[in-house]
Parts: structure tokens; C-alpha cells; sequence
């Protein structure tokens, strides 16, 4: 229904420079927002405190800014606007986190690094997918607070349920059913306090009413585990639409630093700021990304902004490899 106005986000985290790949996803998010007289919003996801890349923030945004991909929020009044950043909620994923464990769904876990270490060289050495073992999950819950009370080292993990199955359901591929024992109790908040993305994600689009949740398809294996915890919190889920892959142009996996070298000098990058730098107008960078997973009919070629934003379907979006 393109008559009510959607909220979409980009929720990049800065650990690397802005790819083609990244900047669709946005272009999608960014289009649907603005076909619908919605809002668009970008999300620094920055919990993850180790895989920082100093600058990377910056370039995401200068990225966006000279796609002309303009977010219209953030967390100061009237603007200009940075952008929202997870790093600055923490405090708002723990409430979250507490309230999970006092209902049940959640409890706390004091096993060491240590202990987990051996508890996973032995799954691998019995050919099991690695896995918690649940070793926490039965702890006498007035125990667990007053451990955490005496302030002991620990983290917060789901308790995903272990029997039956859950069933998310994708914009494009319909629906998915996976068997409750392959979720693993995954962390959601880690011993230094700051929330795992899975949390901090399904908190933040709820609270910031994101109506659709674009995304990259590496999240579908973690899909259904973020459909139990909206489940868990009482949250109506958004509508979920993983896009399809975006392959590099040798085929699977990540670019590494050589490939990309080489992709320089015949002319081409796969990294915004590298185009930019190589001469190549904005406009035509939008024109090839929005076609690379979407497509209107068969022959036309070009598409100002304008246009996307008016001719722009989810129903068109290819979940096949692009
Ligand atoms: N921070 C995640 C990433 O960079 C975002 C995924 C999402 O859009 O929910 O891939």
C-alpha cells in the first residue's frame, strides 16, 4: 500500500568503507520512504566496539550525501541532522534486555570466555554446530540477580524456546519455517553492557516505527530469531524485505584488498569514494545500483531520482543474486 507513508532506515555499521552493495540498500529504503511522503533515517550501528574503523561514519555519510540520498531525522532538534547511534542507547537496549529476562525470556550467563572455549573446541571435535549448552539458562533466577547484584562478570542471553518451530515471513521469499532447537540462546547483551546488534536492532525499529526493514540478505539466518524477540517484547513485526545478494564481480565472498586494487585500475571500485574519485557522475552510480536487483520493464535505461521515486515497487525488487 504505497498511499501510506512508510519509515525506512539505513542501518549501516561502520566498519568499512561504503560499497555499491551498501549504498542499493539505502537506495531502496530511501526511495520507498520518499514515494510515500514517509521518512527515511540512517542508523549508526556501532555497538560492536572492536570492529570500529575511525572515519568510516563520515564516508558512509558523504557517501549518501553525494548519492543524493538524504536522511530526514536524527537525534537533534531541527536539524542539520547526524545520525542516530546505537552507541549513545545503550542504556535503552539494557532496559529492554532486563525486562526480557524478567519475563522469562531472557537470563543472565556468567560462564567464562574460558569455559566457553573448551565448551566449543569439544562441540567441534564431536562435529556439533557450535552452540550454548544451556549451562546458565538453568540457574535458579533469584541466584542469577544476586550474582549479578555482587557485580560478577556476565552477559544476557535469549531463551529462545527448544521445541516447535517459528515462522517469519520475507517480502520476497514469503515465508520461512526453522525448528526451534537450531536457534542457538545467542547473546544480547555482552559483558561490557553494550547490546549485540540482534537486540539493539529489533529495539531501535520498533521505537523509531520503522514500518519496513530493508536489508542484505545475510540476515536471513538470524531472521527468525529476530521475529522471537519482537515476539517475546509483544511488538508488531515490521514488514521484511531481505534483498537479494550482491555479488562482486568474480563471483562469492567478501573483495579482498588486492582485487579491489586491481578493479582501480581498469577504471572501476566497488567503493563509493573511489567512484566519486574516478569521475563518475552520482546520477549514473544511482542508475546502475537501483537496476542491479530492480527493474521497471525491459528497456528503459536510464532513471533520474525522480523517476525511481515515482516508478519504485517493492513487487519489482529480484531476490535473485545481482
Ligand atoms: N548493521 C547491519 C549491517 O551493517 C545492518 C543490518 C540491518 O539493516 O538491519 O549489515
Amino acid at each position: 500500500d504505497y498511499s501510506k507513508p512508510a519509515r525506512t532506515r539505513f542501518a549501516p555499521s561502520p566498519t568499512g568503507h561504503l560499497h555499491l552493495g551498501g549504498a542499493r540498500t539505502a537506495l531502496y529504503a530511501y526511495l520507498l520512504a520518499r514515494k510515500t511522503g514517509g521518512q527515511f533515517l540512517l542508523r549508526i550501528e556501532d555497538t560492536d566496539r572492536k570492529r570500529l574503523v575511525p572515519g568510516a561514519e563520515e564516508e558512509i555519510m558523504e557517501g549518501l550525501r553525494w548519492l543524493g540520498i538524504q536522511w530526514d531525522e536524527g537525534p537533534d532538534i531541527g536539524g542539520p541532522y547526524g545520525p542516530y547511534r546505537q552507541s549513545e542507547r545503550k542504556e535503552i537496549y539494557q532496559q529492554y534486555a532486563r525486562q526480557l529476562v524478567e519475563q522469562g525470556h531472557a537470563y543472565y550467563c556468567f560462564c567464562s570466555p574460558q569455559r566457553l572455549e573448551a565448551m566449543r573446541q569439544e562441540q567441534q571435535r564431536r562435529k556439533e554446530p557450535p552452540h550454548y549448552d544451556g549451562t546458565c539458562r538453568r540457574l535458579d533466577p533469584a541466584e542469577a540477580e544476586r550474582r549479578v547484584a555482587a557485580g560478577e562478570p556476565h552477559v544476557i542471553r535469549f531463551k529462545t524456546p527448544k521445541e516447535g518451530t517459528t515462522t517469519v515471513r520475507d517480502f520476497l521469499r514469503g515465508e520461512i519455517t526453522v525448528e526451534n532447537r537450531t536457534i542457538d540462546d545467542y547473546i544480547l547483551v555482552k559483558s561490557d553492557g553494550y547490546a549485540v546488534y540482534h537486540l539493539a536492532v529489533v529495539v531501535d525499529d520498533h521505537l523509531m516505527k520503522i514500518t519496513h526493514v530493508i536489508r542484505g540478505s545475510e540476515w536471513l539466518p538470524t531472521f527468525p530469531l529476530h521475529g522471537l524477540i519482537y515476539r517475546a517484547l509483544g511488538w508488531e513485526e515490521p514488514t521484511w524485505v531481505h534483498l537479494s545478494v550482491f555479488l562482486k564481480p568474480s563471483g562469492k565472498g567478501k573483495m579482498s584488498k588486492r582485487e579491489a586494487a586491481d578493479l582501480m585500475k581498469d577504471g572501476y571500485s566497488i567503493f563509493i569514494k573511489d567512484l566519486k574519485g574516478l569521475g563518475y557522475l552520482p546520477e549514473a552510480v544511482v542508475n546502475w545500483i537501483a537496476l542491479m536487483g530492480w527493474s521497471y520493464d525491459d528497456h528503459t535505461e536510464f532513471f533520474t531520482m525522480q523517476d525511481l521515486i515515482e516508478k519504485f515497487t517493492l513487487e519489482r525488487l529480484n531476490p535473485a543474486p545481482a
